[in-house]
C-alpha cells in the first residue's frame, strides 16, 4: 500500500460526475454506506515546530476509499456531506476517532481534528466533544479544533457562546484557511483562537521575488504574535520554504516537506525515529471505538 495518500493518488472527482443529480444522489447514499461500512479512515500529516525542527503534532485528515471510484477527496465529499446532513455524524466519527487515536501517541503531541461551520452550529456541538473527551484518559488540550472562517457567517452570540464552550472544556482552537474566507477581522477581537494556519496558497510562491505572499504572511504573524496566537504555515513543499517560513517568524510548519498525509502507524514511526517516548503500555493501533 502506497506510503502517505495525500498526493497524487485521489481519484479526480470529475465536473460531469458533480453535474449530475442522479450522481450527487448516489455519492449521498454511498457516503451514508461508507459511515458503517469501514470505508473512512483517517491519514496523519506532521506539524514541525520551528522552533525546535522537531514534530509536535498531526492534523487528522478524512479519508474515504470508495469501494468503486477508488479514494476520493475530502474537498469533494465533505461539501455533500454538509449539503445532505450527513456532516454531523460523520464529524462525530472523526472526532471520536481522532481522539480515540491520539491515546495510542505520546502525550507531548497534539492531533488537529477539523470541524465544519455545520457542526460548530449546531449548540449541541460542546457536548458531543465533552463526551468523545469522557470516554478517553487525555489531556484536553491536546486536542485542536480547526475551523474556518466560515463559522463567522452564523449568528455571532451563538458562536461566542460555543467558543466559549469549547475553551471550557479546555481543547485548543485553531483558525484554518486564514485568509481564504469572506469575513472581516472583527471576529478576532474576541474569537479565542490559540492558533491561526496561514493558507497554503499564500505560502505558494511566497519565496519568489517581487510576489506579495512574503509581505502577507509577514503581516498575519505580526497579527497572531500581538494577540497572543500560533501560526501555521500550511502547504510547505521545498526546504528553501522552510528557510523563508523561519524567518518571517511562523511558530510551526505542516506541508509535504515534512511528510504527506499517512496511516496512524507509519505516523507512530516517523515519531519514533526523532526518538519520542514509546507510546502508552498495551499500544496497539485498533479501529475507531
Ligand atoms: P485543510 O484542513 O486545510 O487541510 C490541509 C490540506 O492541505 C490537506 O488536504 C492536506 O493534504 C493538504 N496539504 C498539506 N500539506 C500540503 C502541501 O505541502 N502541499 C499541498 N499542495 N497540499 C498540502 P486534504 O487532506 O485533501 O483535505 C482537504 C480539505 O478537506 C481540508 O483542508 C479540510 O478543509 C477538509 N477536510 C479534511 N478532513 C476533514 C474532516 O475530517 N472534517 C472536515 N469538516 N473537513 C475535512
Ligand atoms: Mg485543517
Ligand atoms: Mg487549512
Ligand atoms: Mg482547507
Amino acid at each position: 500500500r502506497a506510503k502517505g495518500d495525500g498526493r497524487g493518488v485521489h481519484r479526480v472527482f470529475t465536473a460531469e460526475m458533480l453535474a449530475g443529480a442522479r450522481t450527487r444522489k448516489q455519492l449521498e447514499d454511498d457516503l451514508r454506506v461508507a459511515l458503517t461500512n469501514d470505508e473512512l479512515h483517517l491519514a496523519y500529516q506532521p506539524v514541525v515546530s520551528v522552533g525546535s525542527g522537531r514534530i509536535v503534532g498531526c492534523e487528522a485528515l478524512l479519508r474515504w476509499r470508495h469501494p468503486q471510484l477508488g479514494q476520493i477527496s475530502p474537498a469533494d465529499f465533505i461539501p455533500v456531506a454538509e449539503d445532505c446532513g450527513l456532516i454531523e455524524a460523520l464529524g462525530e466519527w472523526v472526532l471520536r476517532t481522532a481522539i480515540h487515536n491520539a491515546t495510542m501517541l505520546p502525550g507531548n503531541i497534539r492531533v488537529a481534528v477539523n470541524v465544519s461551520p455545520i457542526q460548530f452550529g449546531n449548540p449541541g456541538f460542546a457536548a458531543i466533544v465533552a463526551n468523545a473527551l469522557a470516554n478517553h484518559d487525555i489531556a484536553p488540550d491536546r486536542i485542536e479544533l480547526e475551523i474556518t472562517e466560515g463559522v463567522f457567517l452564523r449568528d455571532t452570540d451563538s458562536s461566542d457562546k460555543m467558543f466559549k464552550a469549547l475553551k471550557g472544556l479546555g481543547v485548543r482552537l485553531a483558525l484554518d484557511d486564514f485568509g481564504t474566507g469572506y469575513s472581516a477581522l472583527g471576529y478576532l477581537k474576541t474569537a479565542p483562537f490559540d492558533k491561526i494556519k496561514i493558507d497554503k496558497s499564500f505560502v505558494r510562491g511566497a519565496i519568489n521575488k517581487g510576489n506579495r505572499n512574503a509581505a502577507i504572511i509577514q503581516s498575519i504573524v505580526m497579527l497572531a504574535d500581538a494577540l497572543g496566537m500560533e501560526t501555521t504555515a500550511e502547504g510547505v513543499e521545498q526546504q528553501d520554504e522552510i528557510e523563508l517560513i523561519r524567518e518571517l517568524g511562523c511558530t510551526h510548519i505542516q506541508g509535504f516537506v515534512y511528510g504527506l498525509p499517512m496511516p496512524l502507524n507509519d505516523f507512530v514511526e516517523q515519531l519514533t525515529a526523532q526518538g519520542e517516548a514509546a507510546p502508552p503500555v498495551g499500544y496497539k493501533i485498533s479501529r475507531a471505538p
